[in-house]
């Protein structure tokens, strides 16, 4: 196909510039017009207003991401070759320089906007891949992509995982279950530093397992030696039975889910801990029971879910955060630490900070930011697209 039968996405004159910069994001408001026949999932040479080619995308006209860019070498045509070099280059980037290759680990192998790969997301759990398609576009290149999962990986099953909101965002019919190969195993044990943890692929939350937080829940352990911690929304026990192998004299993780609770003790139970005990219950109302009863900490981890779902959310998200972070501090020691995460992409560091001064200065304590974290090289952040930087984890001192 040469480039002149390419449809052409034409800018509005000076709304090239996010693109010039590589964000791979073109909502409907920056174009001018659609020249060619265009369908959904199609190529596209997005261009400037007086015709200069800036990038290869793909177009979907169902979603407020107008056409999603992945290409900006107009050599670099997004052909099968394009996919696989992309995948690859994710792939061995993990293996070879994070090398979070072992045959019983997991790690995310591919993460969308960050490996130049917008609406994929592909996890391994030891020799299972989950796979996420939140674009129609890259839905369309389904069994490309598979296909190349295959080659380069020889999973013995590759699983379809769908979010909430995404069909409806991207026009996309999904449904979860099995892409190729055998079918998962109801749970799959995964090794996580010197840890063994379950993970459910076909049922858990997100993919199976929180892997952005790998790096945190090895790096706050120093922190915990000789302290009660909890776990507040502690799904499966990731923080909890890491700070109880840390050195922590009691763990107690909280956590709204059952099945999450269930997953936590037998966590416990197969790496031999038994100074850890988990609850079912809501955050607010434990830190409230907890608080009035006389309960104190020495490290309070909180790792809520997203709270920020549109920026219109995040005023409201704020204060949300503001309330659980103050809660904490209630149960928290005098000189004691919060290990304090947010993975609303919405909610800046700069927000972040601003919502610990508001805790200090509601609970009078003062309080130290030691480290400022986010999530694990797995997971990077592209500089072109800031909104894959969402974790922040804050390691706090609190007077
Ligand atoms: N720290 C965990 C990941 C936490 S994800 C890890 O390292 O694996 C957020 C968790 O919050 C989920 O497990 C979810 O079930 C739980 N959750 C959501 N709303 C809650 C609420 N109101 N109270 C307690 N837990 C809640």
């Amino acid at each position: 196909m040469s480039a002149v039968s390419v449809p052409r996405v034409i800018l509005k004159s000076r709304r090239e510039r996010p693109f010039l910069g590589r964000h791979p994001w073109l909502f409907s408001g920056a174009i001018d017009r659609l020249e060619g026949d265009v369908r959904d999932g199609d190529e596209v040479a997005v261009c400037t207003h007086d015709g200069q080619f800036i990038a290869w995308g793909l177009f979907n006209s169902k979603s407020q991401i107008r056409v999603r860019l992945y290409s900006w070498e107009f050599e670099q045509r997004l052909a099968p070759e394009f996919w696989r070099d992309r995948l690859e280059t994710a792939i061995r980037f993990r293996r070879g320089i994070l090398k979070l290759d072992d045959p019983e680990g997991a790690c995310r192998l591919a993460f969308s906007e960050s490996d130049g790969l917008s609406g994929l997301v592909v996890d391994r759990y030891r020799d299972w891949l989950v796979v996420q398609l939140t674009s129609l576009a890259i839905a369309r290149q389904q069994e490309l992509i598979v296909k190349l999962l295959v080659e380069l990986c020889q999973p013995r099953g590759i699983y379809l995982r769908t979010e909430r909101g995404i069909g409806e965002a991207e026009g996309l019919m999904l449904r979860d279950g099995p892409l190729w190969g055998a079918v998962p195993d109801e749970l799959v044990e995964i090794v996580e530093h010197d840890l063994v943890f379950e993970a459910e692929l076909r049922t858990g939350q997100k993919t199976g397992f929180y892997l952005d937080q790998r790096e945190n829940r090895r790096a706050v352990r120093p922190l915990a030696a000789g302290r009660r911690v909890l776990d507040m929304f502690c799904y499966t026990g990731g923080f909890a039975l890491s700070l109880a192998r840390g050195g922590a004299t009691e763990v107690l993780g909280i956590d709204v889910s059952n099945a999450a609770i269930e997953a936590a003790r037998r966590n416990a139970e197969r790496n031999g801990i038994s100074n850890a005990t988990f609850d079912t219950g809501d955050a607010f109302e434990s830190l409230k029971r907890l608080a009035t009863s006389g309960e104190r900490f020495g490290m309070v981890v909180l790792d809520p879910p997203r709270f920020a779902r549109s920026a219109g959310g995040v005023r409201q998200a704020l204060r949300g955060y503001v309330r659980l972070n103050q809660m904490a501090v209630q149960v928290l020691e005098p000189d004691g630490i919060l290990v304090t995460c947010s993975c609303s992409g919405l909610v800046s560091r700069e927000d972040f900070v601003r919502v610990l001064a508001a805790v200090a200065e509601q609970t009078g304590r003062n309080i130290q930011i030691l480290e400022q974290r986010g999530q694990a090289p797995d997971h990077p952040v592209s500089a072109s697209c800031p909104e894959t930087g969402y974790l922040k984890c804050f390691m706090c001192r609190v007077i």
